[in-house]
């Protein structure tokens, strides 16, 4: 019997992609936005009707999501808010969801107006208190919890596992925002997750080109056929051109994620205990308070994204992030360059994020530059009038 690939060799290859008209190993960007029919009026390809449906450009991409992720099927969507929007879309009025205090901001800001105006009751839970998923339940009405893992940017890891049995016995579905993780650390679908989300815009593509999203189901259930039917008649899918760039991005997945969470942990071992830094937040140390279960959940590292908490409160975050000459000041993560953002900033007033953190997105740079560049920085505080 043949030996089942590792999923690195099948992503680098396109799952052994062959044109089966020309021979090419890349496929070409199919731009046709309606598909013809024969003489018997059926469609040539049964799967292509009109472009907002489906396009022959999207079903590699897709393919090589739901193999990596061990789902069902995948969909590409135009946005990672778009894909996380169609999974509350398909909720009804009435229902009640859970989803974490601190998430990805748009998403979070998103769901606050969204809930009120279709009638579906929310709670924002504190991941870091025990037990709180189980306590937080109604039986009959939650029909969705959501969690984010690790979650922007504070990094605290939620037990995907133990959410799924909570999940589990109110009959409700579990979905994963699992963008920053990416399959290759952790795949929700094992864990027990229906449905896995991810902002394609970040590490999958991973090239700061494209701004995509994707969601990836356990099995073709109705709740799934709901989002399907969103998608298609909601509009959001991805250009042509786009799932195009992102087969390209994800050949390189594996190489990306575990050098830039190499590179992370080096950079949370070295400012662990720095005299400037009040703490690192990033799984990957012994000293997070969820290291265990970010062990059992992740697996070959730890990511690119860490946390700084700056001793002097946001003056000096904002000072120390004005030195940096190696990392870029941007949002937006999971690029193969490094970026340094002070959250609060972007976020504004309403914002849960503390004043005095700053977030990394380590890329694949050599480390030594990305430390070098942040111990300058750190030493300059305190040195320019600001
Ligand atoms: C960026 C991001 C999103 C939103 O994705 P877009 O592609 O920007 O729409 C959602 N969740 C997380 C964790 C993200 O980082």
């Amino acid at each position: 019997m043949k030996k089942k690939q590792k999923q690195e060799t099948r992503v680098a290859q396109g799952l052994h992609y062959q044109d089966s008209s020309s021979g090419s190993i890349i496929p070409p960007i199919n731009t046709s936005t309606t598909f013809a029919r024969n003489s018997d009026y059926e469609l040539i390809s049964e799967k292509h009707s009109y472009g907002r449906d489906e396009n022959p450009t999207f079903l590699l991409p897709e393919k090589m999501l739901s193999e990596l992720e061990g789902g069902e099927e995948a969909l590409l969507f135009s946005s990672g808010m778009a894909a996380a929007v169609s999974v509350f879309q398909a909720l009804d009025q009435g229902d009640h969801i859970l989803a974490p205090k601190i998430m990805y901001w748009g998403l979070r800001e998103w769901l606050i107006d969204f809930t009120k105006k279709w009638g579906i009751g929310i709670t924002f839970y504190d991941p870091n208190q025990p037990d709180v998923l189980r306590e937080n339940v109604i039986k009959g009405k939650t029909k969705l919890i959501w969690l984010e893992t690790p979650c922007n940017p504070t990094w605290d890891i939620i037990d995907i596992e133990e959410a799924s049995l909570v999940a589990k016995s109110i009959n409700a579905k579990l979905a994963v925002d699992s963008t920053v993780s990416t399959p290759v650390l952790t795949k929700p679908i094992d864990f027990g997750a229906d449905i896995v989300m991810h902002s394609a815009t970040k590490y999958l593509n991973g090239h700061g080109d494209l701004v995509a999203g994707a969601l990836i189901c356990s099995e073709k259930d109705p709740f799934w056929e709901k989002i399907r039917n969103i998608r298609l008649h909601g509009g959001a899918i991805i250009g042509s051109f786009e799932a195009w760039l992102l087969q390209r991005g994800m050949r390189t997945l594996f190489l990306r994620v575990k050098k830039a969470s190499d590179n992370a942990l080096k950079i949370a071992n070295y400012f662990e205990n720095h005299k400037k830094i009040s703490s690192v937040l990033y799984p990957g140390l012994k000293s997070h308070p969820k290291h265990e279960i970010a062990k059992k959940q992740m697996k070959g590292g730890y990511g690119g994204m860490l946390s700084f908490i700056i001793k002097g409160g946001e003056i000096a975050a904002l000072e120390f992030v004005k030195h940096c000459s190696v990392f870029m000041r941007a949002t937006s993560l999971g690029g193969v360059e490094s970026l340094i953002e002070h959250r609060y900033s972007i976020e504004g007033e309403s914002s849960p994020i503390p004043k005095d953190l700053v977030r990394i997105s380590v890329g694949i740079e050599a480390p030594d530059d990305l430390i070098e560049d942040l111990e300058n920085s750190i030493n300059n505080l305190g040195k320019s009038s600001f």
